[in-house]
């Protein structure tokens, strides 16, 4: 069941150094958390199509949505201890629109609620049977999302009913994604069915605009994964945007966020893994504990990367 396998050929070791990723200039480019190949080239592919960040990355999120093998995204992904599988997804433009669903069941593409919520609604954010309701005034279907295999693994879980989230594991291993598009515009979007076996009503990071998201076009972007409870209680994606601000690099930013965890709490026995961009087209990451990856996909190629780690 575990969908990265971390050691591919593809893979960078060049962030473990901590050093900032640097980019000649704000080229286009889809950077996503974890190894997410088909994702930012799905994203790329319709930011070369339409020019635009926000088309990007909404594609891009859509990708691991639909796959019935991603036990932390959208179709498949791993129930509440309840059975249900719900959903919490943002997205944010470079003007600084913003969008978002949380607790949504039934729906595959939460991301593309999360845009119409923004594009079409006064609101920010839709959550539960109301965002349901929106979701299908707006034509989105109502599906099964619960796969006979995410059924199984609920089963067994229940068998023990241990609540134990396991790091870099399927647990948690939502999609983040940025992207910079024709204009050089920056835009974020996050989508994921939380944690594995939590609490029926949990709602995590991931709709949180400034928590798994962030994007200021003066600035540059961020996003996260991991245990969102954290994320939440630091406002992480925020922070690292104002830190760049600051005049923070990408990479020294996820750091600080990163630290601000690391000193806070005592408890580590959870993953988070932060991942930002600025308006150059630096991007860097970084994660509490090794194992966190990203992609990215620029000029056409695609890598993977190894996100430096605070243990
Ligand atoms: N951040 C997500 C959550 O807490 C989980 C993940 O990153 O996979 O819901």
């Amino acid at each position: 069941m575990k969908r990265r396998t971390f050691l591919q050929t593809s893979t960078l070791l060049g962030a473990s150094l901590g050093a900032t990723a640097k980019a000649a200039s704000s080229e286009p480019l889809i950077i996503a958390t974890w190894k997410n190949e088909k994702a930012t080239i799905a994203g790329w592919n319709k930011l070369m199509e339409t020019g635009k960040a926000l088309d990007g990355v909404e594609a891009g999120a859509r990708i691991p949505e639909a796959d019935p093998n991603d036990t932390s995204v959208g179709y498949g992904g791993y129930p509440d201890r309840d059975g249900h599988v719900t959903l919490d997804a943002c997205i944010m433009d470079h003007v600084g629109n913003a969008g978002s669903v949380t607790f949504l069941e039934g729906i595959m593409h939460p991301i593309s609620v999360a845009r119409a919520v923004m594009e079409k609604t006064p609101h920010v954010m839709l959550s539960g049977a109301g965002a349901l309701k929106f979701a299908l005034d707006q034509g989105f279907k109502v599906e099964n999302l619960l796969t006979e295999s995410s059924k199984k693994a609920w089963e067994e879980w229940k068998k023990e009913s241990k609540y134990e989230p396991v790091i870099n594991i399927e647990r948690h291993d939502t999609i983040g994604l940025l992207g910079i598009g024709k204009a050089g515009e920056i835009a974020g979007a996050c989508t994921t069915s939380g944690l594995a076996f939590k609490m029926h009503g949990r709602v995590g990071d991931s709709p949180i605009i400034g928590g798994a998201v962030f994007c200021d076009d003066e600035v540059g972007g961020a996003c996260a994964t991991g245990l969102g409870e954290f994320v939440m209680k630091t406002l992480g994606s925020f922070l690292i945007v104002e830190l760049m601000r600051q005049g923070m690099s990408p990479q020294k930013a996820c750091e600080e966020a990163v630290m601000r965890i690391v000193k806070r709490y005592k408890y580590k026995e959870f993953q988070i893994g932060y991942l930002a961009l600025n308006k150059k087209g630096e991007y860097g990451a970084y994660a509490i504990q090794k194992g966190f990856n990203y992609t990215i996909t620029k000029n056409g190629k695609t890598q993977v990367i190894e996100s430096a780690s605070y243990m």
